[in-house]
């Protein structure tokens, strides 16, 4: 069926200087050169509004627009929904997205607001006196001993050292490029912090970034071998994700090519899908018995995170994650992006990070347990304020991807499925991925996280608080605007006024 497309590309003709920058820089052959009329043309039903020929037209001729030719649409049936229905009567297929979920159901981080010291409570200069943004992840004592010289007698269990409370989440090889994993390994090495290698195993280049690595084990077990568990700093089971909660991942065969299969020790060209369920976990006991192994496997050095989506229910999950062994918990929220997901799981599955994260603080504190774990939330923590926001509702941290793919070059244009990524971010085409230069893009990322260092301590300094320990779980610094009893009661804050 042929439908008028999302979006219109408007070129100047009389700016034009016919260079074809943008017939080659468009991996979805958007753009030609007509020989015969002398003009550059456009097939728009292709275009997903990267903006990369936007950004490199050298003339400022091109601009691309949503388009307002819509389908006969009402309250229900809406423009997209009616061309969903059309797309699946053509295909027979389940509908692939990227990215988080795009829909206008509410963001928490914006109906909080955040408290500020006056008259009797000063507030901190950061610039002028100390601020502490260090935090560790992983099994707090109840109680410290030390020895007669000072010396700690209490032994810690190993723990996690970030420089800042923000780390890179996980991204695959394969989902994402070699460029890509060059940039984060390099940043969060520079940073004192660190990246995720997602499902997809770890590059040989990338040992070399270990100590500022977290290795995943998933379902489908791609990449997982010995020395890739002792590589990193901690390894993370993943249970499920924020985007695609109950379902396991998939990298279409397309992108399992060359290093990718390698690393994933699959065949070149094959679907790599992980099962939705790990096969060997079916209770707390089951996920008990691999945190153990993976700790006996590396001699108990690591840290073990576990994974979680954002789900109902998700405290009483936390609690059991919390007597498993496991030395830090991270919850994914329903917001969080990916490089594939069926359509209506990322759209209908999952609750929002907000009330996950402030639900499963309380149920551990409650139950005494909250020195058990470490806490990392993510799933769209879109600026240091939504990170400061996290840690008052009891984060310890948080995870960023969608935030660093951005600082990265990415332009949100939710087409990392097809594997087309024009900006050299969620391809494997080699010459797409030479497009993301790591230094560039390491650069970026590091630019971005001493920002988002900066204006935490700024925040932190106008609450009065010197340290991101003092800021954890404290609720008082927080009051909610527009929300109902039921939302504040659970995110367990005050309304603005009060
Ligand atoms: S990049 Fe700009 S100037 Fe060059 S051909 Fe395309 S529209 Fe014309
Ligand atoms: S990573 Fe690339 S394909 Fe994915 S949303 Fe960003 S620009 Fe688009």
């Amino acid at each position: 069926m042929n439908i008028y497309p999302e979006f219109e590309v408007l070129r100047n003709d009389s700016r034009c200087i016919r260079c074809r920058v943008c017939e080659r820089q468009c991996a979805n052959e958007v753009h030609w050169f007509d020989a015969d009329g002398k003009l550059m043309l456009s097939d728009e039903s292709k275009c997903v509004n990267c903006q990369r020929c936007v950004t490199l037209c050298p003339t400022r001729a091109l601009k691309i627009v949503k388009s307002d030719c819509r389908l006969r649409e009402n309250a229900n049936y809406t423009d997209q929904t009616i061309k969903e229905i059309y797309r699946q009567a053509e295909t027979g297929g389940v509908l692939l997205s990227s990215m988080g979920n795009p829909n206008p159901l509410p963001v928490y981080w914006d109906k909080i607001l955040i408290n500020a010291s006056q008259v009797t409570n000063p507030p901190i200069d950061p610039l002028r006196e100390p601020m502490e943004t260090r935090v560790f992840l992983g099994k707090k004592p109840e109680h410290i001993r030390r020895n007669a010289d000072g010396s700690l007698d209490t032994k810690l269990a190993p723990q996690l050292t970030l420089s800042m409370p923000v780390m890179f989440s996980a991204m695959s090889y394969g989902s994402i490029s070699y460029n890509a994993h060059a940039s984060l390994a390099r940043a969060a090495t520079a940073l004192g912090i660190y990246y995720n290698t997602g499902e997809g195993g770890l590059h040989e280049d990338f040992y070399q970034y270990g100590k500022n690595t977290i290795v995943q084990v998933a379902s489908g077990r791609f990449g997982v071998h010995k020395d890739y568990l002792e590589a990193g700093a901690a390894i993370e089971i993943k249970m499920g994700q924020g985007a695609k909660p109950g379902i396991g991942g998939h990298l279409p065969g397309t992108k399992a090519v060359g290093d990718v299969s390698k690393t994933r020790m699959i065949p070149e060209g094959s679907d790599a899908i992980s099962p939705a369920p790990h096969h060997d976990i079916y209770s707390i006991e089951d996920l008990r018995q691999l945190v153990y192994s993976l700790k006996e496997a590396t001699e108990y050095r690591l840290p073990v995170i576990v994974k979680v989506a954002a789900v109902h229910n998700i405290a009483a999950i936390a609690s059991g994650i919390a007597r498993s062994g496991a030395d830090i918990i991270a919850i994914d929220g329903f917001r969080g992006g990916t490089g594939a997901a069926p359509t209506r799981i990322r759209d209908n599955v999952g609750i929002p990070i907000e009330l996950a994260l402030a639900a499963v603080d309380k149920r551990l504190r409650d139950e005494g347990i909250r020195n058990n774990v470490s806490i990392v939330c993510g799933g769209s923590i879109r600026s240091a304020a939504d990170v400061v926001k996290a840690i008052a509702l009891g984060a310890d941290a948080c995870y960023i991807a969608t935030a660093a793919c951005l600082a990265m070059g990415c332009h949100l244009c939710r087409s990392c499925h097809t594997g087309k990524c024009n900006w050299g971010i969620a391809t494997q085409r080699p010459d797409l991925v030479k497009r993301l230069n790591p230094d560039i893009g390491s650069e970026r990322l590091i630019n971005l996280m001493n920002a988002w260092r900066h204006e935490i301590k700024e925040l932190m300094g106008g609450m009065g608080i010197n340290s991101i320990e003092a800021l954890r779980g404290n609720r008082l610094m927080l009051r909610g605007v527009g929300l109902t009893e039921k939302e504040l009661e659970i995110l367990g804050i005050s309304h603005a006024g009060e």
